[in-house]
């Protein structure tokens, strides 16, 4: 095959984004299509024009752990490190609403596992003997390996119960990474997930759960970085352009598109990568292409709540904390990403994001009724909150926002080559071993292209082999 070889990447998330720029790397002429108007996918930023000014906001707030090489290497391509930079040393505040009473979870320079040993010891929200309880189940987890078949089959909260945890245990420790990096709690989670997320956050190495973020909103790296570096690499992008079908004509692929500047076009590769969601991947997915194509299906979704707060005076002092012993899940400063203090008169204000995952009794909920509920508890867990004025309070909400991580989704997620020479599934739901996250998009995308340069013959150089 020569350099001239095609190929058309549907769907301009991080996924896509990833296989896109890998393909171009290695020479490919690759055009990329985008239903919406931007890149970035469930990843991206709106202007909202508030009582308090013109604010940036995120959809939801995303943060990503040191662990995440893929990803972090993505930032690196993006010119982008500096914008999402990560913590020096893990540090999360955990404040624990009925005591009123802040705990920390933070890590030494020590080797695993007693990188973590000092901070357990003081953790103020479990007891001596559930404390204990907590290194044997680690221990245990240690043990594990997440890609075993039959852990996925088990729900991680029988696993804790089984490993003598407590149900306080489970929400101030297990639940509250738990469901930060899952999108579920521990009954409705695939125990090969949680080994997979335990093992490589805390027992990997002493950095692996140092916690990054983005000080900028995040279209800014994912829309607008994302297109000059895809620009840069030589990729086509075509937004708002619908893919509405994929099919396969005299050895070549034909994608047909529906809406945009090229609505109407067919557009002709070797090579297709579908980085699109399971159901539009099962649409889209010519007979054929998967043994079992309906079990794309069968694979649920998980909610993400994010509710929004503008404070007329900073209540909160650090850039983020976590509550037990609360509806609030976890709280980020977002004042300076959103530009909120570059508007005359706001410099006092402060955006809080209230990031609430697993919201699937709350997603559908008015705004009114929210707003009743959280308001008094940021009260109740920020006393300077008390007497502030509310400049402005909204909230978005991600229905579809990840995979549902239940037990048995691991044998549902399918890899990278599909039984269709050429045709390539990418995306966070695809079998990466991840949870869904901005991880797991990205290596869904790295293996797509991978197998894609394979089968061309093309040589991978320039491909990086992640660990598993
Ligand atoms: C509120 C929220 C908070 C999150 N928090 C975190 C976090 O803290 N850390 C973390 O790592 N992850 C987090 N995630 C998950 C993470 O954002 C996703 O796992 C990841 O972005 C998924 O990327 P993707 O490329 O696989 O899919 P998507 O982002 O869904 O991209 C698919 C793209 O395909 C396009 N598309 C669909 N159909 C078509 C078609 N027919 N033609 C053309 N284009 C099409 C879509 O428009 C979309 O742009 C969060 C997600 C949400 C929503």
């Amino acid at each position: 095959m020569t350099s001239t070889a095609t190929a058309v990447v549907v769907g301009g998330g991080l996924a896509g984004t990833t296989a896109a720029l890998a393909l171009a790397d290695a020479g490919l002429r690759v055009t990329l299509v985008e239903g919406r108007p931007r890149l970035g996918g469930l990843v991206f930023s709106f202007r909202r024009d508030s009582a308090a000014g013109e604010l940036s906001v995120d959809n939801g707030q995303h943060v990503y752990l040191r662990c995440c090489t893929a990803y972090g290497r993505m930032l690196d391509r993006l010119g982008a490190a500096r914008l999402v930079p990560l913590q020096d040393r893990m540090d999360v505040p955990v404040l624990d609403a009925d005591r009123m009473r802040l705990g920390r979870l933070r890590r030494t320079a020590l080797p695993v596992p007693l990188h973590l040993a000092a901070s357990l010891a003081r953790y103020p929200h479990l007891s001596p003997a559930e404390r204990a309880g907590v290194v044997r189940a680690t221990l245990a987890l240690q043990g594990l390996d997440p890609a075993d078949p039959v852990l996925d089959g088990v729900d991680f909260g029988s696993w804790l119960r089984r490993h003598g945890q407590s149900s306080r245990a489970v929400e101030a420790l297990w639940d509250l990474v738990g469901i930060a990096t899952l999108n579920a709690r521990a009954g409705d989670v695939s125990m090969g997930l949680a080994a997979k997320v335990f093992k490589t956050g805390l027992l990997s190495a002493p950095g692996a759960a140092d916690i990054g973020w983005s000080r900028v909103p995040l279209g800014d790296v994912h829309d607008a970085l994302a297109r000059t570096a895809l620009e840069k690499a030589g990729v086509r992008i075509a937004l708002r352009t619908r893919a509405a079908s994929v099919t396969r004509t005299d050895g070549r692929w034909q994608v047909a598109v529906e809406s945009g500047p090229h609505g109407g076009e067919r557009l002709t590769a070797d090579t297709v990568v579908l980085a699109v969601p399971q159901r539009e991947t099962h649409g889209l997915l010519p007979a054929g292409a998967l043994a079992d194509r309906d079990r794309l299906l069968d694979i649920g979704t998980a909610p993400i709540l994010n509710l929004h707060v503008v404070y007329d005076r900073k209540v909160l002092r650090r850039p983020f904390f976590a509550a037990v012993g609360s509806p609030v899940q976890w709280v980020f400063d977002r004042t300076d990403a959103s530009g909120l203090t570059r508007t005359p008169g706001n410099e006092r204000c402060q955006y809080l994001a209230v990031s609430q995952s697993a919201a699937q009794e709350e997603i559908d909920q008015p705004v009114a009724k929210l707003r009743a509920r959280y308001l008094p508890e940021l009260e109740r867990l920020l006393p300077a909150a008390r007497g502030a004025r509310i400049i402005d309070f909204f909230v978005t909400r991600e229905r579809t926002a990840t995979f549902a991580p239940a037990p048995g989704v691991g044998r549902l997620r399918p890899a990278a080559r599909t039984q269709a020479p050429g045709l390539y599934l990418a995306g966070a739901w695809t079998a990466t071993g991840w949870p869904a996250t901005m991880e797991s998009a990205v290596r869904s995308g790295t293996a797509a292209a991978r197998e894609a340069l394979n089968e061309l013959g093309f040589p991978q150089g320039q491909l990086p082999q992640e660990a598993a």
